[in-house]
């Protein structure tokens, strides 16, 4: 059977398999820090290359790379490496990418601390940056300078859902030359493939939707071409970040349900949307799924799904988010989100507490913003939770 050809349900459950002298079902834990070579000649060819046999974790692994071949095949990329968390994806990107004087241009709404190591901790290494509402392309446009050379995009933005138009980016990025990332935490594989729409990477923090058990935190970044793919893998092996096997194997489990868990949840995001969006105590809603997103259009265009994250605000504010995350049983109070768990979380105060208030307000992080991940229980259970803690408001 050629994998490549199967739909993406078949890839999630027989993409990771690798070959086994005892035919397991599932990829083994090979959870060893080092591999020993047959002979003296063996071992000097791994290290220059000539053979691909596992030498040290560090720098590749049996059960790491089962799950990298399977998520390079999802993103329909060259090739994948895996990391220890989302933040050491992103930051193998900046650095593995990115030298001294070169500008970044990128969306202000962006996951909280993916912005804040460059504004506080590589300033320090010459790295520059815009942050700009890159839902708006003439804004995209405009922010370009001589010295840009990495447009970081994330879609829909964590936590406003705004939702950038990737075509229209990669167009922007090509004709000058610069390089476009894309962080598709929110959507996973199942909902949003950025290099079929001209990215040249993508990453995820997989301790979102593709592992969705709220048991691992992990990262993985996927390159459209070998020599980009060559100097990111070099990087992480260099920086130290990789994947250990006994995380590889459980978000190797964790993606086998990823298309039924995000169906699930995306079908009970659509009705909790619905119904926040008809409450009397609710300003605002902002969920890719509803026509009352300003680009319900776009999202169809570029997303197969609306996904399980909703924004929202209350009319009496953050007094009133307050009350309602401190009266809800269900859904967890706590930050992360793509689990199959639903939860509530406050962004201004949480997630982007180190983004300045200032930032904040330009990005439409507002004080009265809550952020929603909804999970896959019984819908009924997640509104009338919901229902229950907006009355005590
Ligand atoms: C969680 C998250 C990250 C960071 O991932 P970690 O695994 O927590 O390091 C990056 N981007 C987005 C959109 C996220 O939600």
């Amino acid at each position: 059977m050629n994998i490549q050809k199967t739909g993406f349900s078949t890839k999630l459950i027989h993409g990771g398999e690798i070959d086994d002298q005892f035919g397991s079902a599932t990829v083994p834990i090979y959870q060893t820090s080092t591999f020993s070579f047959d002979s003296a000649e063996d071992g000097a060819k791994c290290f220059s290359g000539e053979s691909d046999g596992y030498i040290y974790t560090r720098i590749g692994n049996p059960t790491i790379s089962a799950l990298e071949g399977q998520i390079a095949l999802l993103e329909n990329g060259f090739g994948a490496i895996a990391v220890s968390s989302g933040m050491a994806a992103a930051t193998t990107i900046y650095l593995g990418l990115l030298s001294s004087g070169d500008h970044i241009v990128s969306t202000d709404a962006i996951y909280g601390p993916s912005r804040s190591v460059v504004e506080k901790q590589f300033v320090r290494f010459g790295f520059q940056a815009t942050y700009i509402n890159t839902a708006d392309i003439e804004a995209v446009k405009n922010a370009i300078r001589p010295n840009t050379k990495m447009l970081y995009i994330e879609t829909p933005a964590n936590p406003t859902m705004d939702i950038t138009n990737l075509a229209a980016c990669a167009e922007i990025a090509h004709k000058n030359g610069i390089l476009m990332v894309v962080d598709n935490t929110f959507c996973s594989p199942y909902l949003q493939n950025p290099l079929d729409f001209g990215a040249d990477i993508v990453f995820h923090s997989m301790t979102k939707f593709i592992n969705g058990h709220a048991d691992v935190v992990a990262g993985i970044i996927i390159a459209k071409e070998d020599a980009i793919y060559a100097k990111l893998r070099n990087m992480m092996i260099n920086m130290g970040c990789n994947m250990d096997p006994h995380q590889a194997y459980l978000v190797l489990r964790g993606i086998k349900t990823l298309s039924i868990r995000i169906d699930r949840a995306q079908e009970n995001a659509q009705k909790v949307a619905w119904f926040l969006e008809n409450h009397p105590k609710i300003a605002w809603i902002k969920y890719p799924g509803l026509k009352s997103h300003p680009q319900f259009q776009l999202a169809k265009q570029q997303m197969r799904g609306s996904g399980a994250m909703i924004s929202f605000g209350l009319k009496s504010g953050f007094e009133g988010a307050k009350t309602l995350m401190n009266n809800v049983h269900l859904a967890l109070l706590a930050v992360s989100l793509g689990g199959v768990e639903t939860l509530i979380q406050h962004p201004a105060s949480m997630t982007h507490s180190k983004v300045s208030v200032e930032d904040k307000n330009k990005a439409g992080i507002t004080d009265d913003l809550i952020r929603l991940s909804v999970g896959i229980e019984d819908f009924n259970d997640i509104i009338e939770d919901l229902q229950q803690a907006l009355e005590k408001i």
